[in-house]
C-alpha cells in the first residue's frame, strides 16, 4: 500500500485528522494548472517544487547528515551496522522519476 494511503487513512481516524485532510484537499483543489505546464505563481506547485528540491538535497547529503548526527567515523557512538539499519529504516527506495 502506498505511503500516502497509509497517511490519509491515519488522518481519517479522528476529527482533527479529518479536519486537516479536508483543509489539505481544499488547498489541493485550488490548483487548476496544466500538469505539463504548471503556472509559476501556483502555490501548490511552488511547494511541490521546493519539497522535491528538499528531498533531493537530503538524499544527496544523507551520508553526511547521518555522520552529523552520529559523529565522525571512528568517534561515532553507533556502529556502521546501526548506520546501515538507519539507512534501511528511514531512506525510501529510489524511484524512477519518469513513472
Ligand atoms: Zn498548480
Amino acid at each position: 500500500m502506498p505511503a500516502l494511503h497509509l497517511f490519509t487513512r491515519k488522518l481519517d481516524q479522528d476529527d482533527t485528522g479529518r479536519q486537516i485532510l479536508a483543509r489539505w484537499r481544499a488547498w489541493l483543489e485550488v490548483c487548476q494548472c496544466d500538469p505539463q505546464a504548471p503556472a509559476e505563481d501556483c502555490e501548490l506547485h511552488i511547494v511541490l517544487h521546493h519539497c522535491d528540491r528538499y528531498t533531493k538535497i537530503i538524499d544527496a547529503e544523507w551520508n553526511g547528515i547521518v555522520e552529523w548526527f552520529t559523529g565522525p567515523p571512528g568517534k561515532s557512538l553507533i556502529t556502521p551496522e546501526q548506520v546501515a539499519e538507519m539507512n534501511q529504516r528511514w531512506r525510501l527506495p529510489a524511484t524512477d522519476e519518469s513513472q
